[in-house]
């Protein structure tokens, strides 16, 4: 460990057991730097064999009619991603709304989508219409959904899931856990659960949120099997850089009606002006390998750290991971509290507020958030939070750069060790 004497001060226990844990790391880390050199090299290529210019980084306005920065990005990310086709918008302004916008630019009244992998993440559930009032979900234009769980020890049932692709137009695979405790899904995974919706029925479309996957892995989804994908700028692969958007990407036919549904029927993706948001997406895209392995990396050491300062995580330090996220079961509201104050006096913005519990709109219990970020509510960037309840676990995701990710970690532990004093 380098001697940070001068800048931050930590107990010599604390001090001791992050040395170990950084040693416990090395394997893992060696593991991750192979995975962020072939992306970067992925990166790269799409870079180059598409001849990015800089006339490709200034933007258009009004129709945007003819925007070369847009066009060629969305090849960029199709080819790195390993996809036929792809739809990189600032103008999706989440990932929900980007999930949302694939959802009805593909389905169509009468069609019925399957989860596969359980509830999907909060915010989804008013778009598919199974919480909430009458906002125009899924539901209300006449898709119907049902869900299949995944079986108790995590892994999917796959002949559950080719009897129920024989009946569905759309199977739905969500690869992070997101805010639950359940295992995430490698993309090995997503491609033995793809050809089995296909053998129950080669017609079915299997879609994917890849929210938080992307460049954890050498492949994406629609590599082995699935035929659509979908996910966040202000996550892996903006590279934090970004500041806002999503993407789509897979199936050339099924990209084009999620253009129809991102701008409306007839325009579709040949409109919708960049302004000046073409380099920074460009350019959060080409450090998206670099900035994903360094939140990987902070994810390994907080779960090598907690688990020798004897709290239980998931995933394991070294476990093979296929997202950003940590979950470590911190056991106490003193603890939960503490933690996050110490991610947020580690954060290169606002280190100096104090977090604190509150109600938020939505859910039954307080919730505690850490986050000083330079784009608001980013969560490749170093960020923490979880509810006020039983087992208080904590989410951890994120660390642009690992060594300020790791110094985050250390004033984790270091707040919950002077909170018993
Ligand atoms: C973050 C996330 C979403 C939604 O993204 P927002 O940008 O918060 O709307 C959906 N699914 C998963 C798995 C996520 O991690």
């Amino acid at each position: 460990m380098t001697d940070l004497t001068g800048l931050y001060s930590f107990s010599p226990r604390l001090l001791e057991l992050a040395g170990q844990a950084e040693e416990k790391c090395r394997e893992a880390f060696r593991r991750i730097e192979e995975i962020q050199a072939y992306n970067e090299a992925k990166v790269l290529k799409a870079f180059s064999d598409n001849r990015v210019s800089s006339a490709h980084l200034v933007g258009t306005t009004g129709y945007g009619y003819d925007d070369m920065g847009r066009d060629n990005l969305d090849k960029v990310f199709a080819q790195a991603l390993g996809a036929e086709d792809a739809l990189v918008r600032h103008q999706l302004v989440s990932g929900t709304h980007t999930l949302s916008t694939a959802l009805f630019g593909v389905l169509r009244a009468g069609d019925t989508m399957v989860s596969v992998t359980g509830a999907p993440y909060d915010t989804m559930e008013e778009v598919i219409g199974i919480r909430g009032g009458n906002t125009g979900s899924l539901r209300e234009f006449g898709v119907s959904y049902r869900q299949l769980e995944l079986l108790p020890d995590g892994t999917p049932d796959y002949e559950a899931i080719e009897r129920e692709a024989k009946t569905a137009k759309m199977v739905y695979i969500q690869r992070s856990r997101g805010y639950s405790l359940r295992p995430s899904l490698t993309v090995e995974t997503i491609g033995k659960m793809a050809a089995a919706a296909k053998k129950g029925n080669p017609e079915v479309i299997v879609f994917v949120d890849n929210c938080y996957g992307e460049f954890v892995e050498t492949k994406e989804p629609v590599e082995v099997g699935a035929d659509l994908m979908a996910g966040s700028l202000i996550k892996n692969p903006g590279g934090g850089i970004a500041p806002t958007g999503g993407y789509i990407a897979g199936r050339h036919d099924l990209v084009e009606l999620c253009g129809y549904r991102a701008t409306c029927p007839g325009i579709g993706r040949e409109s919708g002006c960049t302004q000046d948001q073409n380099r920074g997406l460009y350019l959060g895209f080409f450090h998206a390998p670099s900035a994903v392995a360094n939140a990987v990396k902070t994810s390994c050491f907080a779960c090598a750290l907690f688990e020798e300062l004897g709290y239980p995580t998931t995933p394991k330090c070294d476990d093979y991971r296929t997202d950003i996220i940590a979950a470590i079961e911190l056991g106490s509201a003193e603890n939960l509290c503490a933690f996050c104050r110490g991610i947020q006096a580690g954060s290169p913005v606002d280190s100096h507020v104090t977090p604190e519990p509150w109600a938020m709109p939505g859910y039954s219990d307080e919730v505690i958030m850490a986050a000083g970020t330079f784009t608001m509510g980013a969560s490749l960037e170093l960020s923490a939070d979880g509810p006020l309840r039983e087992p208080y676990s904590v989410w951890v995701q994120g660390g642009l750069t690992y060594n300020t990710g790791k110094l985050g970690i250390l004033l984790a532990a270091q707040a919950m060790e002077d909170a018993k004093k």
